[in-house]
C-alpha cells in the first residue's frame, strides 16, 4: 500500500498504487433539487452503449429514489455496513474533524474513519484491496425499485404528522429524493485497485476509467470492489463492462461538436437541466488547478455548493451533487459529508455569480472550459433567512476549449410575445 493524498478526506490515505495523475479530470455537478426522475439520461446511455444481448440488466447511468431505492438494491447501505463493521472491529469511531489545514487541502475537514482500502488492509489476513461485496443477480433486476416511496414508508393520511388531505409545501414529514448515478471516474478507483489482471486503467489525458475488454477475464473483482457498484458483469461475453464516459464525445469526435470536447449522452439529454459536466485541469500533485472561471471548479472548490457522494469510501469520486433542500440533514451528511449545511445555505441564497453559473446547466452540448459574466440590472429583491437578497439579470457566457463563445444565457428568461395574428399558432 502507498500513501496518497485525498483532498476530500483532508488527509493522506492508503491505496494499492502510488499517486499518478492525469493532466485533467472528467468531472460533473448534478443539482438533485431539479431532477424529475424522467430517466431520459438512463435511456440515452442504454440506447447508445448497453442495448445488446447480455446487457439487459445494465444501467451505466441510473436514477434511484432515496432512501429506499438503489441499483443494485441497497448498495450503499451494504457498503456502509461493511465499513461500520471494519471500524468497530478496529475500535475506530469514524467522524469528521475540523482542521487547520488550508481550505484547498481539506475543504470539508479531516475524516478519521477507515476507507474501503484501509478496512481491507486491516483484515487478517489481508486478502483483498478493498472491502466490498458481490450483489446477487436479482439485486440488479430493477433500476429504480421503490420509486417514489417516501420515508417513512407509506404512512396513512393523518398519521406521522401528515395532513389528513396530503402534505403541503414547504413542510414534508415524508420525504424522498432522486439520486442520479454513473461511474465517478474516481481519482483512486477501487475497480482498478482490485483487478488482478491489470485490465482497468485511468486515461492520462482526461482521467476516464476504462476496462480493457481484451485483458479482462471476468473475475468480477471490480464488481465486488467498486463501492458505487458501477462495474458490471456481462454473461454473454464473460467480461466486465462499465461507463466509458462517452469518450468519443470527450475527444471531440462527434460530428456535431466541431472537433471540440462535448458533454456525454446522459449529460446532454437531461430535460431537467440538472447536469453540468466538465474537464478540470490538475496540478502535478493531482490537486485541482485553481481555475475559478471553470464552472465545475467554481461550484465545487470556490462556492462549495456541490459535494462528493460518500467521500468516506475513499475513492475520491469526481461526481459532485448539490444536495436536496428538503431531506433530513443527518441523512445528507452521511451521504455527502459535513459540507451539507454550507452547500445548502449557498444554494438557498446564491451569490450573484453562482446564480449566473447555474444557468449554464444544459445550455450547450459543448464542454464549457471558462465562463464570464456580463452584469445586468437588479430585477428582484427579497429577504432569505432574515438577510436581504437581490437578483440581477446578468448574462453568463460559456467558452469552449479554444476560447470561442459556445453559449450565452441570461438569468431572467426572456419573454417573447407572439404577434396578434399568430397568437395561438405553433
Ligand atoms: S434526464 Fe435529468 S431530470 Fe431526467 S432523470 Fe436524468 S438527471 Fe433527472
Ligand atoms: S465509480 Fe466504481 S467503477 Fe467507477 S471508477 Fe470509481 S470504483 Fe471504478
Ligand atoms: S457518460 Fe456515457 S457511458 Fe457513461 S453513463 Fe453517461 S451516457 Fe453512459
Amino acid at each position: 500500500m502507498a500513501d496518497v493524498r485525498n483532498w476530500q478526506l483532508g488527509r493522506t490515505m492508503s491505496y494499492p498504487y502510488p499517486e499518478s495523475h492525469p493532466d485533467r479530470q472528467f468531472a460533473f455537478v448534478f443539482n438533485i433539487n431539479r431532477c424529475i426522475a424522467c430517466q431520459t439520461c438512463s435511456m440515452a446511455c442504454k440506447s447508445t452503449w448497453t442495448f445488446s444481448k447480455g446487457q439487459e440488466l445494465m444501467w451505466w447511468n441510473n436514477v434511484e429514489t432515496k432512501p429506499y431505492g438503489g441499483y443494485p438494491r441497497h448498495w450503499d447501505v451494504k457498503v456502509l455496513e461493511l465499513l461500520d463493521e471494519a471500524n468497530s472491529t478496529a475500535g475506530v469511531e469514524p467522524s469528521w474533524q475540523p482542521t487547520t489545514a488550508a481550505d484547498r487541502e481539506a475543504p470539508y475537514g479531516s475524516y478519521d474513519g477507515m476507507t474501503i482500502f484501509e478496512a481491507a488492509a486491516a483484515e487478517t489476513p489481508p486478502v483483498r484491496q478493498a472491502v466490498g461485496y458481490q450483489p446477487a443477480p436479482d439485486e440488479w433486476s430493477a433500476p429504480n425499485i421503490f420509486e417514489d416511496v417516501p420515508h417513512p414508508g407509506r404512512p396513512a393520511p393523518g398519521s406521522l404528522g401528515l395532513e389528513q388531505d396530503g402534505a403541503q409545501l414547504p413542510e414534508h414529514v415524508a420525504w424522498f429524493f432522486y439520486l442520479q448515478r454513473l461511474c465517478n471516474h474516481c481519482t483512486y478507483p477501487a475497480c482498478l485497485a482490485a483487478c488482478p489482471r491489470k485490465a482497468i486503467y485511468k486515461r492520462p489525458e482526461d482521467g476516464i476509467v476504462l476496462i480493457d475488454q481484451a485483458r479482462c477475464r471476468g473475475y468480477r473483482k471490480c464488481v465486488e470492489a467498486c463501492p458505487y457498484k458501477k462495474s458490471m458483469y456481462r454473461p454473454t461475453t464473460r467480461v466486465s463492462e462499465k461507463c466509458v464516459a462517452c469518450y468519443p464525445r470527450i475527444e471531440g469526435r462527434d460530428p456535431l461538436s466541431d472537433g471540440m470536447p462535448m458533454e456525454t449522452r446522459c449529460m446532454s439529454a437531461c430535460p431537467g437541466k440538472i447536469r453540468l459536466q466538465g474537464l478540470v485541469a490538475l496540478d502535478a500533485d493531482g490537486s485541482w488547478a485553481d481555475d475559478p472561471q471553470n464552472p465545475i471548479v467554481f461550484m465545487v472548490r470556490h462556492e462549495k455548493v456541490a459535494l462528493p457522494l460518500y467521500p468516506q469510501f475513499g475513492t475520491e469520486p469526481n461526481g459532485f451533487y448539490i444536495p436536496p433542500r428538503w431531506a433530513p440533514r443527518d441523512y445528507l451528511v452521511q451521504m455527502f459529508g459535513p459540507g451539507v449545511d454550507e452547500a445548502l445555505a449557498r444554494y438557498r441564497a446564491p451569490s450573484r455569480e453562482l446564480l449566473a453559473v447555474l444557468q449554464l446547466f444544459r445550455a450547450t452540448q459543448k464542454i464549457i472550459f471558462r465562463f464570464e459574466i456580463e452584469e445586468g440590472p437588479k430585477v428582484f429583491e427579497t429577504e432569505i433567512d432574515g438577510k436581504p437578497w437581490s437578483m440581477y439579470d446578468d448574462t453568463v457566457i460559456g467558452f469552449d476549449q479554444q476560447g470561442r463563445e459556445a453559449v450565452r444565457v441570461r438569468v431572467e428568461e426572456p419573454i417573447y410575445q407572439r404577434p396578434a395574428p399568430r397568437v395561438n399558432s405553433i
